[in-house]
């Protein structure tokens, strides 16, 4: 269970997938800037860490399991030859949590050395994984990750590398954001429905893929664009360009809408939207649908922030006397090492994390504001914990709708028995969690906001109906996974 680990800016939430990254230089060994652009990715994943370099004649690897400065000793980053690579970080999605499953994947095999980081989960890997053991194909993890490479490897035998990717596509169902390293090049892929982000950056002397635009600008690097669902961008191994191949065009994007709520970092940008910004306008929209005349609005920190920073300046509009203010203060050192597998230790760790600053609260009525609501242990202990500082009222807004179904698309969002608001009414959650109002942002609000339709973005964990094929649940749109595995040879 990986659910019940801590997470490092959020209380209990849902858990981040991963983060990848490929970059190809003129002639400066790439390990470095590979290194640096995981540690900027590092909330997407703290489980493990990996980078694999090519230096023109042959592949190297490193992979451990831990954070980004722990899992890489200045050797070991000497030790990664060669002008482009791609790196990892991993928070465990699919496959066991062991260092097997850490990535880059990296294979040899005929026709050259395969690299594959991965963000995201496929939802047909079994079918797949079953189809190529049936070919002879001997795997090593659990992970969904493998699978793709393999598959790779094996449309690699017969096609040029832009056709193997193409097939590869037509053959994996779900959500995938992947830098790819053949041989010397490499390569960044984005699922048809784009579903997990990837972008592109230049550097002075290169280019560079990354999940988030915060990763280009640690290297000083520029956002050119984000990669298109459906696309595979090639970069040059000389660090000269990049070509650009559309291999499957669909009508209808399922952009993660979660990712822009809670799982990016504030100062990336993400469908041409600084998602601070998005975060904002989401609770400017709050303030909107359901704004409640307070004394003062809070953010839970960090989560809530940029929300409540929105939120407040809506109703200091309406009503200048609202006080906007910082009166929840988080302990910074307890931190991921912090595992909270049951649920009253979990309780116990809020006390850890958040004091309320007295003076702040003290006979007022308050508004906190949140980006979610998961097992609601969290806010509930936040409304408690405010009562005992002397609040006379507290309500509760939330920056994203009631989450009431689970991920299959790479975060651990907890499972239905888990999620609160999965056969609790609103009502209902308001009373489980001992507030004196709750609301949440609307459907509407969220697809208003990020300017997307409800057909172009996932909302599979607020509607409880999905844009991929999932065994035992309904999809929102017109989807069916391919056929693979019925014509595999047995042996
Ligand atoms: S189910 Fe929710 S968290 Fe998962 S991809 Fe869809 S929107 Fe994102």
């Amino acid at each position: 269970m990986t659910h019940g680990r801590d997470d490092s800016h959020h209380l209990g939430g849902p858990t981040e997938k991963c983060g990848v990254v490929g970059v190809a230089l003129g002639s400066r060994s790439a390990a470095r800037p590979l290194y640096y652009s995981l540690y900027a990715l590092q909330h997407r994943g703290q489980e493990s860490a990996g980078i694999v370099t090519h230096d023109g004649f042959q592949q190297h690897s490193h992979v451990q399991m831990g954070l980004v400065g722990d899992a890489f000793s200045a050797d070991d980053l000497n030790e990664l030859n060669g002008s482009a690579g791609i790196g990892h970080v991993r928070y465990p999605t699919a496959g066991d949590v062991s260092k097997s499953c850490a990535q880059p994947f990296a294979v040899s095999f005929k026709s050259g050395s395969l690299g594959l980081a991965h963000n995201g989960n496929l939802v047909n890997a079994d079918e797949l994984r079953d189809e190529l053991e049936n070919y002879g194909h001997a795997f090593t993890s659990t992970g969904d990750t493998e699978v793709i490479a393999h598959d790779l490897a094996r449309n690699l035998l017969e096609e040029d590398l832009v056709r193997a990717v193409k097939r590869t596509m037509e053959r994996i169902h779900g959500s995938y954001a992947l830098t790819i390293m053949h041989d010397e090049t490499v390569l960044g892929v984005r699922d048809p429905e784009g579903n997990r982000p990837l972008c592109i950056g230049k550097l002075d002397d290169g280019y560079v893929l990354a999940s988030e635009s915060a990763a280009i600008d640690t290297l000083d690097g520029e956002l050119v664009r984000d990669v298109k669902p459906g696309e595979l961008v090639v970069l040059a191994p000389d660090g000269s360009g990049f070509d650009s191949y559309q291999l499957i065009e669909q009508e209808n994007t399922a952009h993660c809408f979660f990712e822009h709520i809670y799982f990016a970092r504030p100062d990336s940008v993400m469908n041409d939207s600084l998602v601070y910004e998005v975060r904002r306008g989401l609770g400017r929209k709050l303030w909107e649908e359901n704004g409640v005349d307070t004394d003062v609005v809070m953010p839970v920190p960090d989560s809530g922030r940029a929300f409540a920073s929105g939120y407040a300046e809506a109703a200091q509009e309406d009503d200048a006397t609202v006080e906007f203010a910082e009166g929840l203060m988080k302990n910074r050192y307890v931190g991921r090492t912090f595992i909270m597998p049951t649920q009253d230790e979990r309780e116990r760790a809020v006390r850890l994390k958040l004091n309320p600053i007295k003076s702040t609260v003290e006979g007022r009525s308050v508004t906190i504001i949140d980006d979610s609501i998961v097992r609601g242990t969290t806010s509930n202990q936040l409304v408690e914990l405010l009562r005992e500082a002397g609040a006379e009222e507290v309500h509760m807004r939330i920056g994203a709708p009631p989450i009431i179904a689970p991920c299959y698309m790479g975060i651990n969002m907890a499972t239905r028995e888990e999620l609160i608001a999965s056969d609790k009414s609103v009502e209902e959650v308001r009373e489980t969690i001992g507030a004196d109002s709750l609301a949440y942002l609307s459907i509407d609000a969220v697809s208003d906001v990020l300017e997307k339709s409800r057909s172009d973005l996932c909302l599979g964990c607020v509607t409880g109906e999905y844009p991929y094929d999932i065994d035992g649940e309904t999809t929102d749109r017109d989807v069916s996974r391919p056929v693979v595995g019925s014509n595999a040879p047995t042996q």
